[in-house]
C-alpha cells in the first residue's frame, strides 16, 4: 500500500489557516486517505493580529473554502470595503484649509465595447471636470455617501458593486480554524524549537517542545516574521526593498465609536502625514487606526503624536517594526513560505492577504503529487518574485507622484528610488493611459485600471491634446458620463446605508 503523504504547516495566523483550508479543499483531504495536513501553532507566540483591510479576491477565496458571507461577517466584526480614500497625498493641507483627496474604488471604470471613456476624460478641461473616479464609476458616489455596495439579502459574496471587507484579523484566524478543521486539517498546538536538515539540505524533521519530532513530505512556513523554516533553518536570503519603499514601522490600535450607530465609512481612509500615512478602518464595533512611517524620517514619539492628533485623543498603540522586502526563493527543497515569512512590503493597499492568496493558489495548482517535493520550486519562485516586485512598483506609484515638501516625500520622488520599469511606464503614460498590455496578468495583483485610479487621482498628466481630433465621439462620451452620474445618484439613493446593512447582517447573530 502507498505510504501516506503529509503536509506540515507551521503557524496559525491568517497565512497558516488560509493555506490549510485552501489546500484541504483543493486536495480533498477529507476524502483522501493518502494525504494529510497538520497545522502546528504556538498560542504562546500568538499571531501578529493586524491586517484588517482586504482586496476583492478574498470573496472568491472564502467562497472556495466554504465559509458563508454572513457567518464570516458576524464572526469577524466585518464591514464592506469599496476601496481606499487617499487624503493629503498630493499635497499637505494648505494654510488656507485647501485639502486634496481621491478615491481608489474597486469597481473598474465603466467600459463599453468600442468607446473607452478614459481618453475623453483626459481631454476635458482639467479645472472643470469631475474627479476621475467620480466620472468613470458609480461606486464613487455610493462609497462617498457611506452607502453599502448591495442591498440586504442580495446574494452571498455578490452584489452590483465590487467590494472586499475590513475585518478583525484575530477573529478571522478563529473562523478559518473552524473551517480548516472541518475540512480535515489536524490542529496541533506546540512550539517548534528547531528544524533538522538532512544530508541534501532539505528538512528531515522539526523538533517541537510538546510533541518531539514531527516529519512531513512538504513543510509550509507560515511562522510570520520569525520565518522559522525558510529563514532560520534554511537561511534563504532576504531581499530588502528599502531603496524603493521607505516605511518600516507601524503603530496600531483600536478606538471606539462615539456611539453605536455612528456612520460607517465603506472604504479605508489612508491619510498622508509628514513621514508616511495613517490607516483608518471602520469595523463593526470599533475603528482600527494605525500610523505607518519611516523610522529614518520620523521618531517613534513623533509618530505617536501624529496618531493621537489623528484620533483626536490619547491612544495606546502597539509598535510593529517591519522590513519591506521578500525572499527571492520562497520554495526551497521541501519547504515553501507563505505570508510574512516569505515577505512583506507595507500595509498600503492591503497586499498581505492578496499575496497569501496568490501563493496558496500556486501551491495548490503546482502541488508535487508526484516527483520531488521541490519540482515546482523554480516556477513558484519566479512567479512570486515577480508579484512582489510588481506590487512594490504599484505601491511606489502612490508615493512618487506626491508634491509634498517634507524630506520623506522628496526622497520618495527621487527618480533613483523608482523601479526602472515603473519609470519607463510613467514615461509612456505621459502620452497614453495605462492599458491591459502593460501588464502580464499572471504576475500582477493590480490591473491597469488600478494604476489609472492612482495616476489620475494624483493629477498625473497624460497629454492627448495634440491628437484631440483622433477622439471624435465626444458627444457619445458625454452622454455616457452623464449616465454614470445619473446611475450613481440613483444607486446612492437606493442602496442602504453601510451602517444599516451591517446592523441587519448582525441582527440575527
Ligand atoms: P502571523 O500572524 O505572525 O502568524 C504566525 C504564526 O506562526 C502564529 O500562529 C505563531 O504562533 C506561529 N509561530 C511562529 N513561530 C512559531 C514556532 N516556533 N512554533 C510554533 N508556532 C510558531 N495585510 C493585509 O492584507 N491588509 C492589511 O491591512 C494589512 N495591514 C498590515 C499592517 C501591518 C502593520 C503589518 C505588519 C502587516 C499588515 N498586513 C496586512 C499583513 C498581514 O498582517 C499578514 O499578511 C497576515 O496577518 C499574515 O500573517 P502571518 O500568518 O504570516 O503571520
Amino acid at each position: 500500500m502507498a505510504r501516506k503523504r503529509s503536509i506540515l504547516i507551521v503557524g496559525g495566523g491568517t497565512a497558516g489557516w488560509l493555506t490549510a483550508a485552501y489546500l484541504a479543499r483543493f486536495l480533498e483531504i477529507r476524502d483522501n486517505p493518502h494525504l494529510e495536513i497538520t497545522l502546528l501553532e504556538s498560542p504562546e507566540i500568538g499571531i501578529i493580529g493586524v491586517g484588517e483591510g482586504t482586496f476583492p479576491t478574498i470573496r472568491e477565496t472564502l467562497r472556495y473554502i466554504g465559509i458563508d458571507e454572513t457567518r464570516f461577517m458576524r464572526a469577524t466584526s466585518a464591514t464592506f470595503k469599496q476601496g481606499i480614500r487617499f487624503n493629503d497625498w498630493l499635497h499637505a493641507p494648505g494654510a488656507d484649509g485647501r485639502r486634496h483627496s481621491y478615491l481608489h474604488p474597486f469597481e473598474a471604470p465603466y467600459y463599453t465595447e468600442g468607446l473607452g471613456l478614459v481618453p475623453y476624460w483626459l481631454l476635458m478641461d482639467a479645472a472643470a471636470r469631475p474627479p476621475f473616479a467620480e466620472a468613470v464609476t458609480v461606486q464613487h458616489r455610493v462609497a462617498e455617501r457611506r452607502r453599502a455596495p448591495k442591498r440586504p439579502g442580495e446574494g452571498e459574496f455578490t452584489g452590483p458593486l465590487n467590494y472586499a471587507y475590513h475585518f478583525d484579523a484575530a477573529r478571522l484566524a478563529r473562523v478559518l480554524t473552524e473551517q480548516a478543521v472541518a475540512l480535515g486539517v489536524r490542529h496541533v498546538t506546540g512550539l517548534l524549537e528547531h528544524a533538522v536538515l538532512g544530508p541534501d539540505g532539505s528538512i528531515a524533521h522539526v523538533v517541537t517542545r510538546e510533541h518531539g519530532a514531527m516529519c512531513a513530505d512538504l513543510y509550509v512556513d507560515c511562522s510570520g516574521f520569525r520565518a522559522e523554516l525558510i529563514g532560520r533553518a534554511l537561511g534563504t536570503p532576504f531581499r530588502p526593498v528599502r531603496d524603493t519603499l521607505f516605511t518600516n514601522r507601524a503603530l496600531a490600535c483600536k478606538i471606539p465609536y462615539g456611539r453605536p450607530d455612528a456612520p460607517l465609512e465603506s472604504f479605508t481612509i489612508a491619510a498622508a502625514h509628514e513621514g508616511g500615512w495613517t490607516w483608518d478602518i471602520g469595523l463593526e464595533g470599533a475603528r482600527g487606526i494605525g500610523c505607518v512611517y519611516s523610522g529614518d524620517h520620523v521618531s517613534d514619539d513623533r509618530a505617536a503624536e501624529l496618531l493621537e492628533a489623528y484620533a483626536g485623543h490619547p491612544v495606546e498603540p502597539k509598535l510593529i517594526p517591519f522590513e519591506a522586502g521578500y525572499r527571492e526563493r520562497q520554495w526551497v527543497k521541501n519547504c515553501v513560505a507563505v505570508g510574512l515569512s516569505g515577505g512583506f512590503l507595507e500595509p498600503l493597499e492591503s497586499t498581505g492577504v492578496v499575496l497569501i492568496e496568490a501563493a496558496v493558489r500556486m501551491i495548490a495548482e503546482l502541488f508535487p503529487h508526484n516527483g520531488p517535493a521541490d519540482a515546482p520550486a523554480r516556477r513558484f519562485n519566479e512567479l512570486i518574485t515577480a508579484r512582489f516586485q510588481n506590487i512594490a512598483a504599484f505601491l511606489k506609484l502612490h508615493y512618487c507622484l506626491s508634491r509634498r515638501e517634507e524630506p520623506f516625500w522628496r526622497d520618495n520622488a527621487d527618480p533613483a528610488s523608482i523601479p526602472e520599469r515603473l519609470r519607463e511606464l510613467l514615461d509612456q503614460w505621459r502620452y497614453r493611459p495605462p492599458g491591459r498590455f502593460d501588464f502580464i496578468l499572471d504576475l500582477e495583483s493590480f490591473a491597469f485600471f488600478n494604476y489609472q485610479y492612482i495616476l489620475y487621482g494624483m493629477e498625473f498628466k497624460t497629454d492627448l491634446s495634440p491628437v484631440r481630433n483622433e477622439f471624435p465621439n465626444v458627444a457619445e462620451a458625454e452622454r455616457l458620463f452623464a449616465r454614470i452620474g445619473k446611475f450613481g445618484e440613483r444607486a446612492a439613493q437606493d442602496l442602504p446605508s453601510h451602517r444599516e446593512l451591517i446592523r441587519q447582517i448582525n441582527a440575527g447573530a
